[in-house]
């Protein structure tokens, strides 16, 4: 390996990088708003308080051991992820027509998806074997399927224009994309852009889908957190559900719980009605063992726990619901106080954009040159594809950020 052609050096990961980039920044207006982490108004990482009183509830178990889960999770965790995505009541639950296994967080989840179709979907024309991930979509996306071998392929999903939904040239690609393909749809509070369809929209890529018969993987990551409902925020899967698709879903509870750093996902394989479904489910299931056994053994145990007695309890339920809508209702009102603060300034251009779009993320508009003096003379940092997290800026910041936008913009 003492050979740079045989190893060569690979780029930093930008996110991370950014991060140690405004670390190491010593400007006491020095803005983050690049990560997609949860703050509160004054800046800090938000512990949810339901994920407090769950935390000390375990604590105090004195039955809580630190033995192997099994190889699928928890099993009282991917029933209740069952239920919260597709509902108490969804035939997918009551038909037991999925297959759920708790992953790494959603990373895991994507990946483990990733790797059951690089191994076992084989569809007639094998062109079809082929991922479409809407352009842009968060960067990690391509290198999970990279990494399981399937070829990625991109589908129209933002104007530059109006910084809204390219819903005609989405379609188009939806339409002539290679019957059987796998396209890669993000739930709601898609990332980078904030954009999401309209539910007429979704019915309509939904008629296309099964028309091309594409396959839909969805990645859900944002649940509760964009609008703060967690029904709402559904809405696009179920539909899909509904329309009686086979699909896979990977599923993350960093944002909605906050509990980023353990890890907690889950990947759902859900069959369409038919006549073998269970058989189904249960040869899907008996590989999926055999894939996460040879890639982790089986999943970390505390963040599942933590989520699992959350979803499992009515007043813990009912508490975090509230907290989702402390998160979603403070990220809402910062987009309205920078559209306000920047339409008090006059600032060129339109910033309706910004309270259009929904979740964590807003893609402003601005080009990389602008990002660039951003960053070095107001030190404020964010994605180069002029991304920023919502969640970093708060009352004591919004003006000084739009301040800055802008002075560059003009
Ligand atoms: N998908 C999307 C679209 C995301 O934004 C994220 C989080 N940045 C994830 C998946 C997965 O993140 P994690 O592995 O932390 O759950």
């Amino acid at each position: 390996f003492g050979d740079k052609n045989v190893v060569p050096q690979a780029p930093e990961d930008p996110m991370f990088g950014l991060m140690a980039a405004y670390r190491r920044d010593e400007d006491p207006n020095k803005v983050d708003l690049g990560i997609g982490a949860y703050r509160d108004n004054s800046g800090k990482p938000w512990i949810l308080p339901v994920v407090k009183q769950a935390d000390e509830l375990l604590r105090r178990d004195p039955n809580l051991n630190h033995e192997y889960l099994p190889i699928s999770g928890l099993a009282d965790f991917t029933a209740a992820s069952q239920k919260l995505v597709f509902g108490e009541k969804s035939p997918v639950v009551t038909e037991k027509r999925a297959v759920s296994y708790q992953t790494i967080s959603g990373t895991g989840a994507l990946h483990l998806g990733g790797l059951f179709l690089s191994k076992f979907y084989n569809p007639p024309n094998a062109e079809a074997k082929t991922i479409y991930l809407s352009n842009p979509t968060w960067a990690n996306h391509n290198q999970v399927f990279g990494n399981v071998s399937i070829p990625t392929k991109t589908y129209p999903y933002f104007s530059r224009e109006t910084c809204s939904l390219d819903f005609d040239g989405m379609m188009s690609t939806l339409k002539s994309a290679p019957s059987g393909a796998i396209i890669l749809l993000h739930a709601c509070a898609h990332n980078p852009t904030g954009v999401d369809p309209t539910q007429d929209q979704w019915k309509q890529i939904a008629a296309v889908m099964k028309e091309r018969h594409l396959f839909p993987f969805f990645d859900t990551a944002y649940q509760g957190f964009a609008s703060g409902s967690l029904s709402r925020d559904g809405w696009a899967i179920n539909y899909f559900v509904e329309q009686g698709f086979e699909l896979l879903v990977a599923q993350s509870y960093a944002k909605n719980f906050g509990l980023y750093g353990e890890r907690a996902g889950c990947f759902h394989f859900v069959t369409a009605p038919s006549q073998n479904a269970q058989d189904t489910v249960s040869r899907v299931g008996s590989q999926l063992a055999i894939l996460q056994r040879s890639e982790i053994s089986n999943p970390p145990a505390y963040g599942a726990r933590i989520a699992s007695m959350v979803l499992n309890d009515p007043k813990l339920f009912a508490q975090w619901e509230e907290d989702l809508r402390t998160m979603s209702g403070r990220i809402i009102e910062m987009r309205k106080a920078l559209r306000g603060k920047l339409e008090e300034l006059g600032t060129p251009g339109t910033w309706n954009h910004i309270t259009d779009q929904i979740g964590m993320f807003s893609f402003t508009g601005l080009d990389e040159q602008q990002v660039g003096v951003l960053r070095e003379k107001w030190h404020v940092y964010m994605t180069k594809n002029g991304r920023i997290s919502m969640a970093g800026l708060n009352t004591g910041n919004v003006g000084y950020f739009a301040k800055g936008v802008d002075a560059v913009v003009r």
